[in-house]
């Protein structure tokens, strides 16, 4: 078999795709099922219907491409990611596991390769969670993770339903449509990049995910009382941001002193009310993200800020109450993936590592449902989620090839 990826005509389509957009170039914003979101995915369809692959989209918009394999019984080997991104963002993020593993069927093709199983391409709907608060939609409803009830209870900043929106963008079938079967895939791989800066620093051209960690988010609303402030004298005071900011700095604290540096914890939103210069703040709403590799270290870090939060709330009066975002459980690859993804980079000479994957993915979601595992390549600086994020054709070319191989040897 002799596999070549088409790394010239590949990156003209990473380039072409970034031109379906919402912002000026270099950025790259896609809102789902915006004109701009909607307008790519037609893009996608039809250069997958050109690679001869069979389109099904689901009632939430998840996109199926298949390429059927030699048993048209056997359970499918899935690869692809996301093409929705955050408002001024990059080109590759996504994409590059799209295109990517749409390039690998093609290499595939064109050498001959007549796998037994089918291998389909997946786009998923919203991995990111800009338009109704909750990442990786699809995925959360392809596995089961989000209900049908749930889906329909979301609404966008301006007030419009998810139901109202898919339908406007012709999906309108039942959403309890949209759950996989378990034996759904055999396998399912995912191509992206890091997002983090390790492969550069270390140059390894591959990253072999052997974990993604899991996220719980909170939001926390901190009342307290507010007043003039030059007529309240300091020991009447029940102040929302001095206590937030006790919060926060607790909140750091924990994930700091967890004894492992895969937890991380981030307070990155801190609105204030009212947020006048001479009126002392009565309430402070802030979001706290969780992450670990390790359920019970991350349960163990959300209980002391639990306690924190308690503690703080006891000694300046004030109420601190909060509300479960999401509270996911983090994904271990599958052993027999990982292996085909490390044989794979063996066979061509690459050198490869095994990471952990910080950021969370469909992947995460997809692994309740199916055996998954992910495949990083490097960026610039380790950058994503703005406009100059960056990965080398030669880099992402590599990525698809390993892809390919890996593909072939799970579908074969
Ligand atoms: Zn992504």
């Amino acid at each position: 078999m002799n596999l070549e990826i088409d790394r010239d005509r590949l990156a003209a389509e990473i380039e072409e795709l970034a031109g379906i957009s919402d912002a000026e170039p270099p950025a790259v914003t896609r809102i789902v099922f915006s004109p701009a979101d909607l307008k790519a995915r037609a893009w996608l369809i039809a250069r997958c219907e050109k690679a001869g692959l069979a389109i099904r989209q689901d009632p939430v918009g998840n996109i199926f491409a298949r390429w059927a394999g030699a048993d048209a019984n056997a359970a499918a080997v899935g690869t692809g990611s996301h093409i929705d991104a955050i408002p001024n963002a990059g080109k590759y993020d996504g994409v590059v596991g799209v295109l990517g593993g749409l390039e690998a069927i093609r290499a595939l093709q064109r050498c001959g390769a007549r796998p037994k199983h089918s291998i389909e391409l997946l786009l998923f709907t919203s991995e990111e969670p800009t338009r109704f608060g909750i990442g990786c939609l699809g995925s959360r409803m392809l596995s089961g993770a989000m209900t049908p009830d749930a889906a329909r209870k979301l609404v966008d900043k301006d007030g419009t339903s998810l139901e109202e929106v898919r339908r406007k963008a012709g999906y309108s079938a039942p959403l309890e449509e949209v759950k996989l079967p378990s034996c759904y895939y055999k396998a399912f791989v995912e191509l992206h990049i890091e997002q983090g800066p390790l492969l550069e620093q270390k140059q390894i051209p591959l990253g072999i995910v052997t974990s993604i960690a899991a996220p719980a988010s909170l939001r926390i609303t901190v009342e307290g009382a507010g007043g003039h402030a030059g007529a309240v004298l300091m020991q009447e005071r029940r102040d929302a941001l001095c206590a937030a900011a006790e919060l926060i700095l607790a909140i750091e604290d924990v994930a700091k002193s967890s004894g492992a540096i895969d937890t991380v914890a981030t307070v990155g939103i801190c609105d204030v009310f009212p947020g006048a210069v001479n009126s002392i703040p009565s309430r402070v709403r802030l979001t706290l993200d969780i992450r670990d590799t390790d359920l019970a270290r991350r349960d163990a870090a959300m209980r002391a800020i639990e306690a924190a939060r308690q503690t703080i709330a006891a000694k300046r009066q004030v109420a601190i109450s909060e509300e479960f975002v999401n509270a996911d459980a983090p994904a271990r690859c599958a052993p027999a993936i990982v292996e085909a993804l490390s044989q794979a980079c063996a066979k061509h000479g690459f050198a490869s590592m095994k990471m952990v994957s910080r950021a969370y993915h469909d992947s995460l979601f997809m692994s309740r449902i199916a055996p998954v595992a992910m495949l990083f390549i490097p960026c610039r600086n380790g950058y994503s989620h703005r406009p100059d994020e960056y990965a080398s054709p030669e880099d992402i070319a590599r990525g698809a090839l390993v892809l390919a191989e890996t593909l072939a040897s799970l579908a074969s």
